[in-house]
C-alpha cells in the first residue's frame, strides 16, 4: 500500500523546494512520484497548438519522488511518518506514528 495519497498535505523534505507544503495533485502510476501543488515547477515551452493559440513559456509541476515528501500531520502541527494498521477486515488504515491521528 503506497503511503501517500491524492489530496493528502505534503512537506518537501528534500531539492530545491525544501520546506514547502503543498496538496498532492496526482500520484504517477508508478507510485514512486507524485505531482504536488506548487512543488517543483519547471518551465516548459509550449508548442502553438489548435487549443493553445498563445504558445510561450509556461510553468507546470514536474513530479517529485515520494521519498522526498513526509505527509504533514495537523495533530502534531509537522511533517510525520506514517504507519499502517491491518484491521481485522484487511482494510488498511494510516495513522500518524507520534500523535496516532488517522489520515
Ligand atoms: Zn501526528
Amino acid at each position: 500500500m503506497a503511503k501517500l495519497r491524492k489530496n493528502d498535505t505534503v512537506v518537501v523534505l528534500a531539492g530545491r523546494d525544501r520546506g514547502k507544503t503543498g496538496k498532492i495533485l496526482a500520484m504517477l502510476p508508478a507510485g514512486k512520484r507524485a505531482l504536488v501543488e506548487g512543488v517543483n515547477f519547471v518551465k516548459k515551452h509550449a508548442r502553438r497548438t489548435r487549443d493553445d493559440q498563445q504558445g510561450g513559456i509556461i510553468q507546470k509541476e514536474a513530479p517529485i519522488h515520494v521519498s522526498n515528501l513526509a505527509i504533514f500531520c495537523k495533530g502534531c502541527n509537522r511533517p510525520t511518518k506514517i504507519g499502517i494498521d491491518v484491521l481485522k477486515d484487511g482494510a488498511k488504515t494510516r495513522f500518524c506514528k507520534k500523535c496516532k491521528e488517522v489520515f
